[in-house]
């Protein structure tokens, strides 16, 4: 390192830089906004709104480092490493942001003002100072010395118990069977599902009053992060149940949340979501499969009709939350839709036929995956499959809401996956750290060499980002959600930025890790090689990336929520 490099104070490079972050994303979506008109016309310049969606994200994920690192100096616990990934990753931001306008200044539109700072020396100094080589790789062999353990501090006395306990739940009841439960594809055992059921841990978002545990969107990401660790499986158990929670508290009649919330909570009823179908994926306003208002014998309801497609845990699943349509007029597009919950009996292996005493039919049929075993995703057939009238989430309310409902539970999800995305992430990471560090090839660990530690200190800085953006997106949810339906949209688009920027880190990290184990990595025996294929799903469901990015970050971003 230079004497400038080594000069630059860490935390104070990462205010300036973090600043000029922000302040280059905010015009770009100024600028962007005008370009598509508040977003009307993102579809017309897609790739740029996609670099609008990551840059802003990245730069959100920088400012949520150095919060971070500035709160536990503020609190007398200053923590010199997260003050360098603090400054590490804001050099990295504006390295990317500089590359990226250079090479496409006409469409970005940036004010002189802005570009001025950009090409600051000072700014490209410290730019210089945090990505040097040197610096990451002290960050590596630091990382590497504790082996990868975060020793992130969290100032939430709840989520702070709660990852304890998660932690060594996972550790006894997880980390035996995941690596079985994954080489097998076994659906995740009984036991396992009770005793994360006794814990409360199905009832996180579900409030008091309704039978549940209230602990809270932190706590939730926190301790999904946590079992996720061990298992992704694991960590995605209560994805489905905070799905549908959210989705009732957000739009379900009193009876409904009264019904149902206290059953989800205790773990009693497991819950699958159906929107997908065959030939419906992003373009969830196509959805085809109806349902018919009529009668059976006497009892007033809907009858189910029509394909879905990769609806986990539907087997085992007791209750099914499904989009269908309600009105046939095909112009109303997601006004047409609405959300139903249909029980059904619950089942184990890839394959079960029900049919039920009204006469109706429903079967499914596991698709084979690489990786996120364990629960199983599950084309289904909907035959006359009748649900009863008060099944009908909002009730008449309800009808044509469907598609916001969906929505609305889709964030707790995108939220919750950028728990699981940290989570194996963080796995990956500890892996490679243990194996750089009995692995000698050359007669030394190979965790000396100076590749490995810049490796692992660029991997433990992004898997740090991506913690914080997801642990500021769950307290924006918890604080934002009741106080305005602008905060609320603002909360959700947070949840799709940690969703996004969390899972890239994820398959990136995992992906290093596993070639840091050289040849042994591609062994199916390695937990690292399922870290690999596990992540490789995060970005596809709950929006697939690009559906994320344009239609839910930049749409809301150029819309002016910022
Ligand atoms: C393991 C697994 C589990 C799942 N679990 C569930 C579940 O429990 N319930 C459920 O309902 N669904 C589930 N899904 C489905 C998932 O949500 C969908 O796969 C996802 O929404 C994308 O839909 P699609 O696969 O049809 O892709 P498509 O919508 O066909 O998109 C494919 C690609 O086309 C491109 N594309 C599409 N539209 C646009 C556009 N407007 N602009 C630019 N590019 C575009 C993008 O590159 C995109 O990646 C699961 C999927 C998997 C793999």
């Amino acid at each position: 390192m230079t004497t400038q490099q080594t000069e630059t104070d860490a935390i104070e490079g990462a205010r300036r830089l973090t600043e000029v972050a922000a302040m280059t994303a905010e015009n770009a979506i100024a600028s962007a906004s005008r370009l598509t008109e508040g977003g009307r016309l993102i579809d017309e310049h897609q790739v740029h709104a996609q670099r609008i969606a990551q840059l802003a994200t990245e730069s959100r994920a920088a400012a949520e480092l150095l919060g971070y690192a500035e709160g536990q100096t503020a609190t007398g616990t200053a923590d010199t490493i997260a003050e360098e990934h603090a400054f590490v990753f804001a050099a990295e931001v504006v390295h990317k942001l500089r590359g990226a306008i250079e090479a496409d200044p006409d469409t970005f539109g940036l004010d002189l003002s802005i570009r001025e700072q950009l090409e600051d020396p000072d700014v490209r100094s410290m730019v210089r100072a945090g990505v040097a080589e040197a610096r990451v790789r002290a960050i590596g062999a630091r990382v590497i010395e504790a082996r990868g353990a975060s020793a992130t501090e969290l100032d939430d006395p709840v989520a702070n118990l709660t990852r304890d306990t998660a932690r060594s739940f996972a550790r006894t009841e997880v980390l035996p069977i995941a690596q079985d439960m994954h080489r097998q594809d076994l659906l995740v055992p009984e036991d396992l599902i009770q005793k994360m059921a006794g814990l409360g841990l199905f009832g996180c978002s579900v409030p008091e009053s309704y039978g549940g545990t209230e602990m809270g969107y932190l706590t939730m990401v926190v301790l999904t992060e946590e079992l996720s660790t061990v298992s992704l499986v694991a960590g995605s158990l209560i994805t489905r149940s905070e799905i549908l929670t959210r989705a009732l508290l957000q739009g379900g009649t009193e009876e409904q949340r009264q019904t149902w919330l206290p059953r989800i909570a205790t773990g009693e009823l497991l819950v699958g979501i159906c929107v997908t179908e065959p030939d419906v994926g992003s373009d969830v306003a196509s959805v085809t499969c109806k349902a018919v208002p009529g009668e059976h014998e006497g009892r007033k309801g809907w009858f189910i009709e029509g394909p879905k497609a990769w609806s986990t845990f539907a087997g085992r699943a007791d209750i099914l939350a499904l989009l269908a349509r309600t009105d046939p007029d095909v112009s109303l597009g997601n006004r047409g839709l609405s959300l139903f919950i249909v029980p059904k009996e619950p089942y184990d292996g890839h394959h079960f036929e029900h049919t039920q005493p009204e006469g109706g039919t429903l079967t499914g049929t596991a698709n084979p995956t690489p990786g996120y075993r364990g629960m199983h995703s599950f084309t289904l057939a909907f035959d006359r499959y009748f649900v009863p009238e008060e099944n009908l989430v909002g009730g008449e309310a309800g009808l044509g809401r469907g598609f916001y409902l969906q929505m609305g539970g889709f964030s707790a999800g995108r939220l919750q996956t950028g728990g699981r995305a940290t989570g194996v992430a963080q796995a990956s990471l500890e892996k490679a750290c243990n194996y750089a560090s009995d692995r000698k090839q050359f007669g030394r660990p190979i965790a000396d060499y100076q590749l490995t530690q810049h490796k692992i200190g660029r991997m433990a800085t992004h898997v740090a980002a991506g913690r914080h953006l997801t642990y500021a997106a769950a307290r924006a949810m918890q604080t934002d959600e009741r106080v305005s339906p602008s905060a609320q949209a603002r909360a959700d688009m947070e949840a799709a930025m940690c969703k996004l920027f969390a899972s890239d880190v994820a398959i990136w990290v995992s992906q290093e890790a596993q070639l840091i184990h050289g040849g042994w990595g591609y062994s199916e025996e390695d937990p690292v090689a399922r870290y690999v294929v596990d992540a490789l799903v995060l970005p596809i469901y709950e929006g697939v990336k690009p559906i994320l990015e344009l239609k839910v970050i930049a749409r809301q971003l150029l819309a002016g929520g910022r």
